[in-house]
């Protein structure tokens, strides 16, 4: 079994097969149109003076546009830079910038987003910016038809190497300001490749992508599993909602369904879930963040996703480190994040003395192999402190190891809680907290402490109609049933919590409004 290079090898083997479906504009593409359009762009590009290496962003929300960019400036060797379509003038500004990015391809204004409008605004602030290309324009629809250059194309083509850097994910931002990760053609062909080989993807797949594109969720565990097995990729939305994703895979009956847990949640609370037609479902992948049980068991009972699977990974290794097999039993689905993919490796490491730790003992999460990123885009030194000389990534997620390989994922090292010399791991603290009856979702934060050092604050999401809860009664249900230094001292009662566009619990915000609530 070979891994298809390119999208010729696909288009070639499958021509007649869906490559892309857009349901909300009702297009859709056979590889084999896929791939002409995808060389009609890569030459309109060129002649608009898109060259080899240079850095082009794409900003906006899911669409079939955002695709063909994709694959064209690969096509062309220039390097995507994927821009975060919640951003605005300020953090456009600083990507702009950071990465040296000479042409953006902007989605026309979308909902409160004005790209357009915004990119002007910045654009005297940026002076390696030298063109903006509006999708969907009738300036941008010449460029998108042009007739495909053979000989051009072939020409670039020859001189490109898989090392080559072709794609800037900026990282969720979870933990700080978000860092450029430049990765290859190699690092991420092979990623979207093992991807779908561990999900038993073929020419028959058909993969709804509720996730967004900007990330390697959506571009690499979504785009690029399905071109390197000839499955189809479904785009249900421009972003997000419930609804058109559910609606979407009736509609293509679609094989598979990606989501982090809380566009999962969002689905199973529909109250018309049962009326879709799920029936076509077989997987999905699950990941972000930790699936909760009673949601996995949901995913697999109600929406028929009888394998779906769990991948663990970071913007910074392509993503996917481990993952579960299609035979890993529920068990292990919903307690672990598999094991290490194909010829990659992990280990976990004491953080203090970087030794190995014994298999079921927490440490800090590392891997290895063709996934991990070249590095962090112009900062060498950040790339130093997160890849070490042997070629480790050091993840800053803290996880163990069981005897058999398989890894659960306890936290990040930076949320740990440090409280009179003791480690408290926050998601032991969550989950203990999920089991009083008035909560619906906990997480738990350390706030400063002049005697302690640190002290734990819990903030909480209550069920519709419950008493109110104060951190004296909290801790009176804690008394006894957790040891008494994880208890928390402070209660925060909220309706949400502050989460990243990738649905991702910001606890640096938490911490930061912790502190000054106590202030
Ligand atoms: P930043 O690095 O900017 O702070 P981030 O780490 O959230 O943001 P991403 O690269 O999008 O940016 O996310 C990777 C992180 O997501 C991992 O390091 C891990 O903490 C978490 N993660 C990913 N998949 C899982 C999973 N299946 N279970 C638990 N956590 C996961
Ligand atoms: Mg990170």
């Amino acid at each position: 079994q070979t891994i298809p290079q390119n999208l010729a090898e696909t288009a070639a083997r499958c021509p007649d097969r869906d490559a892309l479906v857009d349901v909300p504009s009702g297009r859709r593409w056979t590889y084999a149109q896929f791939h002409r359009d995808v060389r009609a762009l890569a030459t309109g590009l060129h002649r608009h003076g898109v060259r080899t290496g240079d850095r082009v962003g794409i900003w906006g929300p899911n669409t079939s546009e955002w695709v063909l960019v994709q694959y064209a400036t690969a096509e062309l060797g220039a390097v995507l830079v994927n821009i975060n379509p919640a951003y605005r003038p300020h953090e456009l500004a600083y990507v702009l910038r950071q990465s040296g990015i000479s042409t953006v391809v902007a989605h026309p204004p979308f909902r409160t987003s004005d790209y357009p409008a915004m990119l002007a605004q910045v654009g005297g602030e940026c002076p390696e910016l030298q063109r903006v290309l509006v999708m969907g324009t009738p300036a941008w629809d010449e460029l998108a038809s042009a007739a495909p250059d053979g000989a051009l194309l072939a020409d670039i083509g020859a001189g490109l190497d898989p090392e080559d850097a072709i794609n800037i994910q900026y990282t969720s931002g979870t933990t700080g300001f978000p860092k450029g990760a430049t990765l290859s053609h190699r690092n991420i062909l092979n990623n979207g490749y093992f991807v779908g080989e561990l999900l038993g993807y073929t020419e028959t797949d058909r993969v709804c992508i509720p996730v967004p594109f900007y990330h390697c969720f959506g571009m690499v565990i979504g785009n690029l599993a399905c071109t390197t097995h000839g499955a189809c990729a479904v785009i249900p939305a421009p972003a997000f909602t419930p609804e058109s994703a559910l609606r979407a895979v009736q509609q293509e009956a679609c094989t598979s369904l990606y989501g982090v847990p809380t566009m999962f949640i969002a689905e199973l609370n529909r109250e018309d879930l049962d009326s879709f037609d799920l029936s076509s479902l077989r997987t999905g992948v699950m990941a972000g963040s930790t699936c909760p049980a009673p949601t996995m068991r949901a995913v697999v009972e109600r929406m028929n996703m009888t394998e779906v699977g769990i991948c663990y990974g970071m913007t910074e290794t392509s993503p996917v480190s481990t993952q579960t097999r299609r035979n890993d039993s529920f068990e292990r689905r919903t307690s672990t994040v598999g094991r290490v993919g194909p010829h990659l490796e992990v280990k976990v490491i004491d953080p203090l003395t970087g030794q190995t730790v014994p298999r079921g003992t927490a440490g800090e999460f590392c891997t290895r192999g063709y996934s991990v990123m070249k590095g962090y885009w112009d900062e060498p030194e950040k790339t130093a402190e997160a890849i070490d000389t042997e070629g480790w990534m050091h993840t800053g997620d803290l996880g163990v190891m069981d005897a058999g390989g398989y890894v659960q994922i306890t936290g990040r090292i930076k949320d740990m809680v440090i409280r009179g010399g003791e480690n408290i791991y926050p998601r032991e603290v969550e989950e203990f907290l999920l089991t009083h009856p008035d909560v619906v979702d906990a997480q738990v934060v350390g706030v400063p402490d002049p005697v302690y050092g640190e002290e734990v604050m819990a903030w909480l999401r209550l069920r519709d109609g419950a008493e109110p809860l104060t951190a004296g009664t909290l801790r009176e249900f804690c008394a006894g049933r957790i040891a008494r230094y994880k208890i928390p001292r402070y209660v925060h009662v909220v309706d949400e919590f502050p989460m990243t566009v990738t649905g991702k619990v910001r606890k640096v915000e938490m911490r930061e409004a912790s502190v000054r609530m106590l202030d």
